[in-house]
């Protein structure tokens, strides 16, 4: 079968899985970030739409397989200076379509499992979002040279002199 590629500016919310795999499917464009909740939850704001290249098709074991990548661009919170960063996301991916929890088990590692329903249909904005959710960062922060907390400044410019000793300090006050 010839591969179609279907030019959509926007990537369908739900899909007939089954029928793309068997259609050999490829599908890119983009989805709305503001209608993705748990991503607008999880980041500061979204920047971009999610730019996804999707294709449906089986491997040589006859997996139905999910292959893709997307990216994006989000604000986050650096957890150096707490001020915002903007971060480029970007995932590539190979999903395993199953039915259920047994089929789950069956793929190899590498794939990992997404459930349809029950007649092949798959939430493909869900696992796009799944995708960008898993390649957030842990610690979002600015290159070292852009952040604003830099390393501590210390309070005068004779950064190198140690810290005055105490008792210096004590028999100075008692002079005066
Ligand atoms: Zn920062």
């Amino acid at each position: 079968m010839i591969p179609r590629t279907m030019a959509e500016a926007q990537i369908p919310h739900r899909v007939d899985a089954v029928k793309f795999v068997e259609q050999i499917q490829k599908l890119s464009g983009e989805i709305d970030s503001s209608e993705l909740t748990r991503l607008n939850q999880s980041v500061e704001r979204c920047l971009a739409p999610i730019n996804c290249v999707l294709s449906f098709e089986r491997d040589e074991e006859r997996h139905r397989l999910l292959v893709g990548e997307c990216s994006t661009r989000v604000a986050m919170i650096c957890q150096r200076c707490l001020d915002v960063v903007e971060v480029e996301v970007s995932s590539r991916f190979e999903l395993g379509l199953v039915f259920n929890d047994d089929q789950a088990r069956q793929l190899p590692r590498r794939l990992e499992p997404v459930e349809l329903g029950e007649n092949g249909q798959l939430d493909l904005w869900a696992a796009i979002e799944d995708e960008v959710l898993l390649s957030l960062p842990a610690f979002p922060a600015h290159p070292e040279s852009e952040c604003q907390l830099q390393q501590p400044e210390p309070e005068d410019s004779n950064s190198n002199e140690q810290q005055p000793n105490p008792f210096d300090v004590l028999a100075q006050l008692k002079q005066k």
